[in-house]
């Protein structure tokens, strides 16, 4: 398998006037050309920080401290403006939670993909127009040769978000980065997004890295999940792994607050107790001890290695070691 991109012992942090917040503090994975994977996470957890950070779109006072990027064998970190300027939307392309933050109101939606597309692939506006109506069509938008001249308030929410993924797409990127792109929407829209997605995944085989809180909205997109906690992956597997076999306390607790659309109204979800660490003053054990209902003397004490459950499978949690004792560990799956 050919890697598109590699995150070395990424460390990423803000010097505010308070001090130094360790937003990320040593995070390692990679991605598969035409791979979907999700990464996971309460806010606060470094999700966002780590797309920032490969995007390099870190705003000041944030900073990637220590650490390796490696997209399509170039270093991202040491790249200058110029060349991430060209990378960015041409091979790497973002879209975020709310679509009105790439999308400018005082444009056509047209006019919006087709500036995308002619910036990026020199194309005559005639041919810039036939792709962008080309690439409405493919993201499911009705009549795309009339709505193309719409202005993004004459959109629903959801087609907005669709016109949003044409234009990230419109560049063909070989490398998709979507911030919770569909928790604005309603479940319904949401579903449909999600496998928009997939279907784009196939036809155009770019790389999804697909950013939520939500583990209900990876499994049918991603094949491999990374989860993250204080700046840290606690555990990463593939969807099945995770699903079927967590192994880390944070992941359970997860799995568990995910509403259970099968089980009707009853299942009401069940949140994690507590709040995330201070990454102002990181802990020094493991970061999830404070609110883990498996808490030892060790955890408090030190940042517990990843164990490796099965290949790929990894976790960073101290019952995994081999003189731990032995817990009866709900975890939340019901087959
Ligand atoms: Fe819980 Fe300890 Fe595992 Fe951390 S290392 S998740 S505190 S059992
Ligand atoms: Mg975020």
């Amino acid at each position: 398998n050919e890697k598109i991109l590699e995150v070395k012992d990424l460390y990423t942090s803000f010097f505010t006037h308070v001090g130094e917040v360790k937003a990320i503090r040593g995070v390692s994975f990679h991605l598969d050309k035409g791979e979907a994977i999700g990464i996971v996470g309460e806010s606060g957890s470094g999700k966002s920080v780590t797309s920032m950070s490969i995007m390099r779109l870190l705003q000041y006072p944030g900073k990637i401290v220590d650490g390796k990027i490696t997209f399509k064998g170039k270093d991202v970190v040491n790249m200058s403006e110029k060349e991430m300027q060209r990378i960015r939307g041409n091979e790497m392309a973002m879209i975020f939670q709310d679509p009105m933050t790439s999308l400018n109101p005082v444009y056509t939606i047209g006019n919006q993909i087709m500036e995308a597309i002619r910036h990026h692939q020199g194309l005559s506006k005639k041919q810039a127009r036939e792709k962008a109506v080309e690439m409405l069509k493919l993201v499911g938008i009705p009549s795309p040769e009339k709505r193309i001249d719409n202005y993004p308030h004459e959109f629903s929410g959801g087609m907005r978000q669709r016109a949003m993924i044409a234009m990230a797409l419109s560049c063909e990127p070989s490398l998709l980065i979507a911030d919770e792109p569909t928790t604005a929407l309603d479940v319904t829209i949401q579903a449909q997004i999600l496998e928009l997605m997939k279907d784009l995944k196939e036809k155009i085989n770019t790389s999804i890295i697909l950013i939520t809180h939500d583990l209900g909205v990876v499994a049918d997109v991603c094949t491999r999940i990374i989860v993250m906690y204080g700046g840290l992956i606690m555990e990463e597997g593939t969807t099945e792994q995770i699903f079927y076999n967590p192994k880390h306390p944070y992941t359970m607790g997860l799995l568990k607050s995910i509403p259970r659309l099968d089980l009707g109204e009853k299942q009401r979800l069940v949140p994690i107790e507590g709040t995330p660490p201070d990454l102002l003053n990181p802990p020094k054990g493991c970061p999830f001890a404070e609110r883990c209902p498996y808490t030892m003397k060790i955890c408090q004490e030190m940042k517990p290695p990843y164990f490796e459950e099965e290949k790929g499978h990894r976790s960073m949690c101290w019952l995994l070691h081999k003189n731990a004792p032995q817990v009866e560990v709900d975890t939340g799956v019901k087959r």
